[in-house]
Order: structure tokens, then C-alpha cells, then sequence
């Protein structure tokens, strides 16, 4: 891969150091108390407000920061610190992509801001794609988008597993135009904050990531003006006529577009995957059994070196990604996915091990690492399920149309 380096700039370095910071003094202490509550840390993200790590602002800054590697550096740091805390400081800039990939200048000026608030009125945002029978066939979607003659957008559907899902302030919901084109009569809607007829269903309660709220969103006649509709409607029906004269959609384009967020969710399973390391690394330095030190024992040694081995392996491969994203540089062997395929798996077996190296110790709420272990989980399924990655590798590897 020429031109990637892996050496961080001063810059990087600096957003690392104090994004590191606030994850300790700040994230991680507060992890375990948000994990039980399961409710959204809202303390914590306006703590993060005040310091400017949640605003538009940053996120902007090190999304267009040169190397591509501010993004993926500061998430790792964050998703050390603590994942449900992470994902309810993290996820409106998922939101924020979203729109930003899909948006005319005009509406990002108009809903970005929105999306995060202010220091003093912290909001967020929401980006809703599954439904209840569309998860990883995102052609399935069934929310209906229909003009009516006065020009506006009429809403309809079932939305779910929306991160911020009814809490947020502005909604990006991804809608059918025209069902018979399946993905390619898709489009994406803003809903701006109070409108009439968007409403929270069911909350969920999980497995890990307890502190970011995931819940239904239910659109029942949602009336939006036709600004609302990202991209704007010249746009979208020039794609229409495209598809429908079997011309080139764009649609291709639009997944390369989906491909280049995936490092900053690999990021978020390594700074998982880290944390889980560490804390294992540390135990076994310390707790002693047979008159020495568990890590003494080449078992033990030997599961610290392959955990270390594969946390690298994970980030190299998502500061990869993250670099060619930034870069322009086209994704030839899906390297987006392979990063987010790998760091998702890594967080998983990396934090059972942590587990098992801290024993009886390591099942109880009394150490982080059965928590790191629950909250690692997610990074198998949401953004592309693993085997939905390994689907898009082995594509792009064989270029068969494997299913
Ligand atoms: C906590 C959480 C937060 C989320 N946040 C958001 C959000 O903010 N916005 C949003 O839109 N969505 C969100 N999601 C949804 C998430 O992206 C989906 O759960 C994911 O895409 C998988 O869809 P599914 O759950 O319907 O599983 P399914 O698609 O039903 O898959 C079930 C199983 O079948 C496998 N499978 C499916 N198709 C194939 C295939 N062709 N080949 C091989 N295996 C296959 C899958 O890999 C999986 O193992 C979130 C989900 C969770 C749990």
C-alpha cells in the first residue's frame, strides 16, 4: 500500500492524548453505573459538550483531518474508556454522516448544527435504516415515502434497533420512493425536531452497550416539506429515470460512500478490544496462584501475546481503511470491511479471554471485563454483520456474485 503510514502526526497525537484523557478521568469511571441504569449518560455527554469533544465541531475537524486517522484514533480512546457511553457520544455523528453523504450543502448547514445542540442544550441524532423485516436485506425496507400534491413528503412505517431512536432531535430515516426498484428507490428524509407523528416504540434491552438507547421509531403520516429530502428532488428523480432506463443508479457509488464509515466502527471494537488487553495484561502481573504470578505461565503469557498480536492487527487494518478513505483511494479488496469483519471479532475473543485469565474474578461486575466482553458483542452485528462483511470481501476478492 504506497503512501500509508502508520506514524501519527503531532496533531493526531495531541486529539489522542486529550481525548485519552477525558476517556479516563471521565468515561471509564462512570461505565459500570451507566451499564446498570441502562439510560442514556446524559451528564456525560454534556460534560463531553463542554469540552468541545461533542460538537459538530470536532467531529468535523478530524473527519477531514489529512492522514484519516484522527477519527479511528480519537473513537479508540473513547470506546476504551467505556462502549455504551462511547455509542451515546459517538453515534449522532454516525447520524451526521449519514446525512452528510446524502445532503446538499444547505441542509447540512441547516441539520448538522441541530443534531448536537449547544454546551448548555445538548442534542442528538438518529440515523434509521432497519425495520423489523429489513435488517441486513436493506432492500426490504418497507417505510413508504409518497409526495403528496401539495409538494411535501407523507411518511410512513415501522423503523427499528434506531440508535437515539426517538430521543434524538433530528431523524435521518431512509424511505422507499418507488418499492419496484428495491435499494435504488430509496431515499433519505430529514425529520426535523417535533414533528407531528414520529414517535418512540418499543426501548430494547440488551446484551451490552446498555448506556446507548436503541429503540423503534414509529412514523405514522409524517409530513415533511420537500427540503427534507436529502439531496433535493431534482437529484433523486434524475436516479430514478436512470434505473428505470436500466442505466448506472449511482447506487454503486452510494455503498463505496457506506464502505468508508466503517473504520471509525472497526475503531470503536479496538478500543474495546484494548481496554479488554490491558486489564487482563495488568491482572496477571499482579494475581499469583502456585507461588507465582499468573503470567508466568506460558498459558497465560502466550494468551497475552496473541491478544496484544491481534489488537495491533486490528488497528493496522483500520487505520488502513482509514487512511485510503481519506485518501480518495478505491476500496479494491473491500479493506473497509475487512477492517470492521476483523476488529469485531477481535473485541470479542480478545475480551473473553480477558475473562478467562481473570478467573472466577473475571465473571463478576466487580471487574470491567465481563462488561468489555457484553459490549463487544455488537460490533459482530450492527454496521454489516460479520458474515455480511465476509460476503463483501469474498466478492471482491473472487468478484463472483457470491451469496
Ligand atoms: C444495539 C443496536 C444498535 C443499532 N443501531 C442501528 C441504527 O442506529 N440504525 C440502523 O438503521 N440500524 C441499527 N441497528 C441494526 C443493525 O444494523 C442490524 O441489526 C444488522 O444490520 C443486522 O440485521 P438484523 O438484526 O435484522 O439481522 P438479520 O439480517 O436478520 O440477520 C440474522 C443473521 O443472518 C445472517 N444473514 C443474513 N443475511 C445473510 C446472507 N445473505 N448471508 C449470510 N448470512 C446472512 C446475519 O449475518 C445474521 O447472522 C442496530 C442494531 C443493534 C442491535
Amino acid at each position: 500500500m504506497s503512501g500509508f503510514c502508520p506514524e501519527l502526526s503531532g496533531d493526531v497525537r495531541e486529539v489522542r492524548e486529550w481525548v485519552r484523557t477525558f476517556a479516563r478521568d471521565v468515561i471509564r469511571p462512570a461505565g459500570a453505573e451507566w451499564d446498570e441504569r441502562e439510560e442514556t449518560p446524559w451528564p456525560v455527554i454534556q460534560e463531553a459538550a463542554k469540552i468541545g469533544l461533542y460538537s459538530l465541531d470536532f467531529f468535523a475537524t478530524q473527519w477531514f483531518e489529512e492522514s484519516g486517522l484522527a477519527l479511528p484514533v480519537a473513537f479508540e480512546e473513547i470506546f476504551w474508556g467505556d462502549a455504551g457511553i462511547g455509542l451515546s457520544i459517538v453515534g449522532t455523528g454516525l447520524a451526521a454522516a449519514a446525512l452528510a453523504s446524502n445532503g446538499t450543502p444547505e441542509q447540512m448547514g441547516e441539520w448538522l448544527p441541530q443534531m448536537f445542540g449547544t454546551e448548555n442544550d445538548v442534542k442528538l441524532g438518529a440515523f434509521c435504516a432497519s425495520e423489523p423485516d429489513a435488517g441486513s436485506d436493506v432492500g426490504a425496507i418497507r417505510t413508504r415515502a409518497e409526495r403528496d400534491p401539495s409538494g411535501d413528503w407523507i411518511l410512513n412505517g415501522v423503523k427499528t434497533w434506531a440508535t437515539n431512536g426517538g430521543i434524538a432531535n433530528v431523524h435521518v430515516v431512509v424511505a422507499s420512493v418507488d418499492p419496484a426498484l428495491g435499494t435504488r428507490g430509496q431515499a433519505s428524509f430529514v425529520i426535523p425536531p417535533g414533528t407531528p407523528g414520529l414517535s418512540m416504540g418499543q426501548k430494547f434491552k440488551k446484551h451490552g452497550i446498555r448506556a446507548s438507547h436503541t429503540a423503534e421509531v414509529v412514523l405514522d403520516q409524517v409530513r415533511v416539506p420537500a427540503a427534507c429530502l436529502l439531496g433535493g428532488q431534482e437529484k433523486l428523480e434524475s436516479r430514478l429515470a436512470r434505473v428505470r432506463n436500466g442505466e448506472r443508479s449511482g447506487e454503486q457509488a452510494a455503498m463505496r460512500t457506506f464502505e468508508t464509515t466503517r473504520p471509525s466502527v472497526a475503531a470503536m471494537a479496538v478500543g474495546i478490544a484494548r481496554a479488554g488487553y490491558e486489564y487482563a495484561r495488568d491482572y496477571a502481573t499482579e494475581r499469583e496462584q502456585f507461588g507465582r504470578k499468573i503470567g508466568e505461565n506460558q498459558a497465560i503469557a502466550f494468551l497475552l501475546a496473541d491478544m496484544a498480536t491481534r489488537v495491533d492487527m486490528a488497528r493496522l487494518l483500520t487505520w488502513r481503511a482509514a487512511w485510503m478513505a481519506r485518501k480518495g483511494r478505491q476500496f479494491e479488496q473491500a479493506e473497509g470491511s475487512m477492517s470492521k469483519l476483523v476488529a469485531g471479532e477481535t473485541a470479542v475473543w480478545v475480551t473473553e479471554q480477558a475473562i478467562q485469565i481473570l478467573g472466577g474474578a473475571g465473571y463478576t461486575r466487580d471487574h470491567p471485563v465481563e462488561r468489555f466482553h457484553r459490549d463487544a458483542k455488537i460490533y459482530t452485528i450492527f454496521e454489516g454483520t460479520s458474515e455480511i462483511q465476509r460476503l463483501i470481501i469474498g466478492r471482491a476478492v473472487t468478484g463472483l456474485p457470491v451469496r
